[in-house]
């Protein structure tokens, strides 16, 4: 019998969105809950236990980054990913799938594909799909004289190592074999990510791939824990792609519902993927969560800004994690209930004041802005290392005033209330 499981408690009266405990080996998660992202078995600047004390209850990790370094074999022999970073709570691993076609670069801004002259090709999925980058930083040092860093086909997708320059290869059974062997409590299906601008014809060209990869992911999932039975039960999320299309989205999660492996089972949840633009990140969260059977739990992956968690929960996702308050915060960026400012200006020189009165976090509750603004100015680590306990907290008690408000009904209340002040001058840095 496996440890892993979901229990919905409380639904909102109005909306889809919903309180609950995700049950895993590590411990419980109740939900919603937000999810920071240690990409490399690491938050930045900031140690497990600090995490723990400003309230994280489950970490995500990379599988492409522990992939490449120090490899996904280490971790397993180190006793999987909790073991080997000292978070003896619940993990998360992101399949690769993103990474390997972004390569850790804003997807939107600096993939272009060779897709102009080749929808036709690409409908019926005869020829590869390549994927340049046009004007990344790292990526463009990788790139090489060719430019070209990845190819998709329906087996996989072959790319370049932004580390050392090599050429890999992943494949569902890869990612699967990758994930397992970091050992996290939920891991979720190798996908293909595309992006707003490539054409319907692909989307659902891309979508059927992503339907045939959950099933072998799937099938390689049950294959590992058979295999693997001395390690705790992990959890495979399927994830939903189909962009900005409704009829897309839907059949997306029909088609993830009804798959089985050999010995019947389905998935244990689900991942909601691709590229959403803010003002349907809502919508498009409320065709899945429509769709979704109730009894799983649904992780939104990747999300930027205060305001979408509400959007996001109140049309039924369950967890979410977020790179944002982390990188932000080692750019002076910091989040207050008034919105965010940065405070290496100079307004902050002889502030202080906390970084957010009323904030409970360890940054706020030792220390002042004006320190904070000597820190950054003066290039000293520990900068990051304050900031970022503050922004990760502030994230993290922002989801769960709203698990709060949803089991105290007064969800349209915080929601008012928390974006009212927040985009009440609009200072925020973008
Ligand atoms: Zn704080």
């Amino acid at each position: 019998m496996n440890a892993f499981g979901f229990e919905p408690q409380q639904d909102l009266a109005t909306s889809q969105g919903r309180t609950g405990i995700i049950h895993t080996p590590h411990g419980d998660i109740a939900t919603p809950a937000f999810t920071p992202v240690g990409t490399k078995a690491t938050i930045k600047a900031v140690l497990p236990e600090a995490m723990a004390e400003l309230g994280a209850q489950a970490l995500l990790a990379n599988a492409y980054h522990l992939f490449l370094q120090p490899g996904s074999d280490i971790v397993d022999e180190a006793g999987g990913l909790s073991r080997f970073m000292n978070w003896p709570g619940p993990t998360f691993t992101d399949s690769g799938g993103f990474q390997v076609m972004s390569l850790g670069s804003g997807h939107k801004k600096v993939i272009s594909m060779s897709l102009a002259d080749s929808a036709p090709d690409a409908a019926d999925g005869a020829r590869p799909r390549e994927i340049y980058s046009t004007v990344g930083k790292s990526v463009g040092k990788s790139a090489g004289k060719s430019g070209k860093l990845v190819q998709v086909d329906d087996d996989g997708v072959t790319f370049t190592s932004h580390l050392d320059g090599g050429r890999r290869r992943f494949t569902p059974e890869v990612s699967m074999r990758i994930q397992h062997e970091l050992g996290a409590d939920i891991m979720f299906c190798f996908d293909e990510l595309t992006t707003l601008s490539d054409p319907r014809a692909y989307q659902e060209l891309s979508l059927a791939r992503t339907t045939a990869w959950a099933q072998r992911c799937l099938d390689e999932h049950v294959r590992l824990t058979g295999e693997r039975t001395h390690r705790p039960y992990q959890a495979l999320f399927g994830v939903v792609q189909g962009a900005h299309y409704e009829d897309l989205r839907r059949k997306a999660v029909r088609d993830l519902v009804a798959l089985r492996a050999t010995d019947g089972s389905g998935f244990d949840g689900y991942g909601i993927g691709g590229a959403l633009e803010k003002e349907n990140l809502g919508t498009i969260v409320g065709w899945v969560c429509e769709e979704l059977p109730a009894d799983k739990p649904r992780h939104l992956l990747g999300i930027s800004e205060p305001d979408d968690f509400f959007a996001a929960i109140e049309n039924g996702a369950d967890t979410f994690d977020c790179v944002s308050p982390a990188r932000v915060a080692r750019n002076a960026a910091l989040y207050t209930r008034s919105g965010r400012f940065n405070v290496n200006t100079a307004a902050n020189r002889r502030n202080f004041g906390p970084v957010d009165e009323g904030c409970d976090c360890y940054t706020c509750t030792h220390y002042t802005r004006a320190y904070l603004h000597h820190l950054f100015k003066s290039k000293e680590i520990n900068a990051n290392t304050l900031a970022t306990i503050h922004n990760e907290r502030f994230i993290v008690r922002l989801v769960d005033d709203i698990r709060a408000s949803i089991a105290g009904d007064y969800f349209a209340d915080l929601k008012a209330d928390f974006l009212g002040r927040y985009y009440a001058t609009r200072s925020s840095l973008g």
